[in-house]
């Protein structure tokens, strides 16, 4: 499937953009794609923080604004989770890697929460799926208010952002890269960050 890159975004978030190229992007958007979703949820928050704080800005600030935006400090402190579980570790799941579709499994813990990641990736694609559970460690059950997920880059780039289930699960899919962190920001506790590793390099 073919994107959308952030200018295009930014201009549609702004309202600035050509008839054509909007309508292209509300049919994509349409279409469910979530990665451009992301991308415009981001602008639309942007644009709504360059708004209230910056009244009258230059549009063309904006896309220096919107990478300021996403380096600044955290609002809420972070906690780095501790991995107890990676199925890479187990011997016995070598001959796995080598199938048509490679698949890992780790489990992390912070804040009380427990989170399962459930990676799967084609060796031929950039394209990684990963299904995630995050339960309430304590009462081994799904959190009560859906917490939400974020994969960022390093430098705190916004790659794609997610809800969790009433069941506590979420699917999202990235782009293979070195270094993702997932973020899973719950009410009431400190954001959870995970380090993804690339699994093309296992
Ligand atoms: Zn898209």
């Amino acid at each position: 499937m073919e994107h959308f890159s952030e200018q295009p975004l930014a201009d549609f978030v702004r309202g600035v953009s050509g008839p054509e190229i909007s309508r292209d992007i509300k049919a994509h958007l349409a279409r469910g794609c979530s990665k451009c979703q992301a991308a415009q949820e981001a602008w639309s928050r942007v644009r709504r923080i360059a708004t209230d704080e910056v009244a009258y800005a230059p549009p063309e600030n904006l896309v220096r604004l919107v990478k300021l935006g996403f380096a600044s400090k955290p609002a809420q402190p972070r906690t780095l989770a501790s991995l107890v579980f990676d199925s890479f570790a187990q011997p016995l799941l070598a001959g796995v890697r080598s199938v048509a579709l490679n698949l890992r499994q780790v489990v992390y813990e912070a804040e009380g929460l427990t989170v399962d990641l459930r990676f799967a990736h084609r060796p031929q694609s950039k394209a990684v799926h990963l299904v995630g559970q995050v339960l309430d460690k304590q009462a081994a059950r799904a959190l009560q208010n859906n917490p939400s997920i974020e994969l960022s880059t390093e430098q705190e780039q916004l790659l794609a952002t997610t809800t969790v289930s009433a069941l506590g699960e979420f699917y999202i899919e990235f782009e293979a890269k070195d270094h993702v962190w997932l973020s899973v920001k719950a009410a009431n506790r400190n954001t959870v960050r995970i380090p993804l590793t690339n699994p093309k390099q296992r």
